[in-house]
């Protein structure tokens, strides 16, 4: 670690006093370029480039990235897991990751970085004006934590996601800096290009979220080449004994791997179909694939741009993990928000829209799951309340004022989807489902706000948003 605190001070102001304020600001346009390989001891050797072209209308003195697989170190001070899940996240015992940046640079020179908590801070020699590109690149290696969770190898899968330093969405000329919280989804990030070459060891499959390009097989490893435009996130997984089923829809390729599954050809019929269901209520699935993949994961599954993350452990509920995971593709692939935030809103319209896939599949009546929701909130809140947690059931709260996974539970998923529907019954269908299909058209690979949503359901029928407004702030009764 090199430090530059002084440096830093300098370029934290990431306005320019002389920006042009009439110019429309685009955002930035990312690409990254990323090299990996995995080795039979689960460390990986990775380098990245990361371009960057500024189309704010001010210059940049900074790139600000995440690096989530330091919140797997031991000395972490957030850890992404709360510590009564210890067991079943570690099923070898506790078990820590290490990462390590060995080199940054700039036009060939080593560019100066210091690391804050999770955030790597990698200064700029010379402004970025509007409209300028610059390249990063940054040269990493990693042991993996051996733990079930969205980073890490367990005994039948190694899952990558997050493994790269993710650039740090712009907002107003700051970084928004993440932390690895416990619960929810903690992420945020701007869609972005990618392009990765990946070498394993030749005995593993490897489920990707990418666009496959090419394979060269070396004897003992294989390199596998991808690509992908516009994903908000990239994730692989690794098994060595991962069985794989395949079909089409809509002209999309879907893929589903797993080991552990008594009916394999029902998860990859859940997945195909309710893509297509999906696709029909909202919009286009943007990319040419799909893969749907099994995992040892302590939750019940895990979105990506492109990948759906199952655990292997989620039995019975398969089915209905798969049709959530699916749905993320629009609320958190297409659109993305602020997950740290405000991820309510995601997980309400995905709790919502896999409700009413599993109806239209006639697995489960929506009602069912609503009610299931409307218990489950009582129960959740009941017991909270029992626990001597009084806090008022806000959902529109950052991830560090939840006191454990539970009450996430109870207002990202339950309320949320209990607000959402009210504004359903409200509108009726034929307005909600016009309303959602908008929000996923106008907001596609941007992120958006719950603002943008309460706006949005305004217009369709005066009061819609404001039921949101109202369950968000707290205030709202659940009935
Ligand atoms: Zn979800």
């Amino acid at each position: 670690m090199r430090k530059i605190t002084i440096l830093l001070l300098l370029i934290s102001f990431t306005f320019s006093l002389f920006a042009c304020e009439k110019s429309k600001s685009v955002g930035l346009k990312i690409s990254y370029d990323i090299t990996a390989e995995l080795q039979e001891n689960y460390t990986l050797n990775a380098s990245q480039t990361v371009t960057v072209e500024n189309g704010e209308n001010y210059a940049l003195s900074s790139l600000y990235f995440t690096l989530y697989t330091k919140a797997f170190e031991e000395g972490a001070t957030v850890k992404p897991y709360y510590k009564s899940s210890e067991t079943a996240l570690f099923p070898n015992g506790i078990s820590y990751g290490k990462t390590e940046i060995t080199k940054i640079k700039i036009d060939g020179k080593d560019a100066p970085y210091e690391i804050d908590g999770i955030t790597l801070k990698v200064g700029l020699e010379k402004p970025l004006n509007t409209g300028e590109t610059v390249s990063v690149y940054i040269e990493y290696s990693l042991i993996l934590p051996n733990a079930n969770h969205r980073y890490g190898y367990g005994n039948n899968t190694v899952n990558l996601s997050g493994f790269y330093p993710v650039l740090c969405v712009l907002e107003n000329g700051k970084y928004y800096e993440s932390e690895y919280y416990p619960a929810g989804d903690p992420f945020y990030t701007q869609a972005s290009n990618f392009k990765v070459s990946f070498t394993v060891p030749s005995e593993y499959s490897v489920a990707s979220s990418l666009s496959p390009t090419g394979v060269e097989w070396q004897g003992g490893v294989t390199t596998y080449n991808y690509e992908r435009q516009n994903a908000r996130d990239i994730a692989l997984v690794l098994g060595k004994d991962f069985k794989i089923l395949k079909d089409t829809v809509n002209g999309k390729a879907v893929s589903y791997y797993y080991f552990n599954d008594e009916n394999p050809r029902k998860s990859l019929k859940t997945a195909c179909d309710s893509l297509a269901y999906f696709e029909n209520l909202f919009c286009p699935y943007p990319y040419s694939e799909y893969t749907v993949c099994q995992a040892d994961f302590l939750y019940g599954g895990m979105e990506y741009s492109g990948l759906s993350l199952i655990s292997a452990s989620a039995g019975d509920y398969s089915s209905y993990v798969i049709a959530h995971e699916t749905a993320h593709q629009w609320w958190h692939g297409i659109v993305g928000f602020n997950e740290s935030e405000h991820g309510y809103l995601d997980e309400g319209l995905t709790e919502l829209s896999a409700s009413l896939y599993m109806d239209y599949a006639k697995e489960k009546p929506y009602e069912s799951y609503l009610n299931e929701a409307k218990n489950e909130y009582a129960e959740i809140r009941r017991a909270l309340i029992l626990n001597g947690i009084t806090t008022p059931p806000v959902m529109q709260r950052n991830l560090k004022y939840f006191s454990s996974e539970l009450e996430y539970v109870m207002i990202a998923y339950n309320r949320s989807f209990i607000a959402l529907n009210e504004v359903k019954n409200f509108t009726g269908n034929k307005r909600f489902f016009k309303l959602l299909s908008a929000f996923a058209k106008k907001y596609s690979f941007k992120n958006a706000k719950p603002e943008d949503f309460i706006e949005m359901a305004n217009k369709v029928k005066r009061g819609a948003g404001e039921i949101v407004k109202e369950y968000a702030s707290g205030e709202r009764v659940v009935k």
